[in-house]
């Protein structure tokens, strides 16, 4: 048995604002230490309950906030920044299921804590039903036939992941009240119940299906600030179909992944 982690930090217990996930400071620092805590709960339970490899993808910010040396010593860490498949890296069928640990609403959500899809300043559709970081992460990982079994987030985001993801295991870390704010279960609790899912969600394994889409998938890409659009524009494959609002046909969900990301960069960079 084999288990991917891909841990983001916006859906921590008890993070509600940016400055609790970068740059230098004690909220910093103190929000990294639940996060590499929270992990560490899942590695610990899936440890215990027979898994022989567990891989956690350090994927939030540049790939550098996990304490690893605060993990058991039988997990491997994939860490660091930019990489073309960022957070499926060596990701493969031979993994028995994947955690998404600390998810966030998608990008405009009302009332999510923290919402965006790698960038807040735009927001995908995949046959026009709206999709964040969580959807894809599972849909890539869904087309190599491995089920996402353990999601944990803000409320929002949970909500938003049960209408694709109904038979997933779920751990909400707070209630959103809103965008910078929320209702928190303590950190302790949280650890507690990420262990207990993990195991719950290891042994019902074969009762979670896989996200799946097949053949070509057609992704919108909307930019809330149309600015941005000549940005975009001369990205071969991407069609220009409204002022903001561009089309892109993936052949299967690694492209449509690799295409999100590359936007999100783009969009994202300071000229
Ligand atoms: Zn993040």
């Amino acid at each position: 048995m084999k288990l991917y982690i891909v841990a983001d930090m916006e859906g921590i217990a008890g993070v509600v604002a940016d400055v609790q996930t970068g740059g230098a400071s004690s909220y910093f620092e103190a929000a990294r230490l639940q996060y590499t805590r929270e992990i560490r709960s899942v590695c610990e339970a899936a440890l215990s309950a027979g898994a022989e490899e567990v891989y956690v993808n350090d994927f939030h910010g540049n790939g550098l906030t996990l304490i690893t040396d605060q993990l058991p010593r039988e997990v491997m860490v994939i860490r660091g920044g930019f990489r073309p498949t960022s957070g499926y890296d060596l990701l493969d069928s031979t993994f028995t299921g994947l955690v998404l640990l600390g998810i966030h609403a998608r990008s405009g959500t009302y009332g999510g804590v923290l919402p965006h899809t790698y960038s807040s300043k735009v927001s995908f559709e995949i046959f026009g039903q709206p999709v964040g970081e969580f959807d894809i992460l599972a849909l890539v990982a869904g087309e190599m036939k491995v089920p996402t079994i353990l999601i944990s987030g803000d409320s929002k985001a949970i909500e938003q992941a049960g209408t694709n993801m109904p038979s997933t295991h779920t751990v909400i870390t707070k209630y959103s009240i809103g965008t910078d704010g929320a209702l928190c279960v303590h950190p302790d609790k949280i650890c507690e119940q990420l262990r207990d899912e993990t195991k719950r969600a290891l042994k019902n394994v074969s009762a979670i299906e896989p996200s799946q889409i097949s053949g070509p998938t057609q992704l919108t890409i909307r930019l809330r600030d149309v600015s941005l659009a000549p940005r975009l524009e001369w990205i071969p494959g991407i069609k220009k179909t409204g002022d903001a609002v561009f089309e892109f046909t993936g052949s299967n969900m690694k492209a449509i992944a690799n295409i999100v990301y590359g936007v999100a960069t783009l969009v994202e960079a300071k000229f």
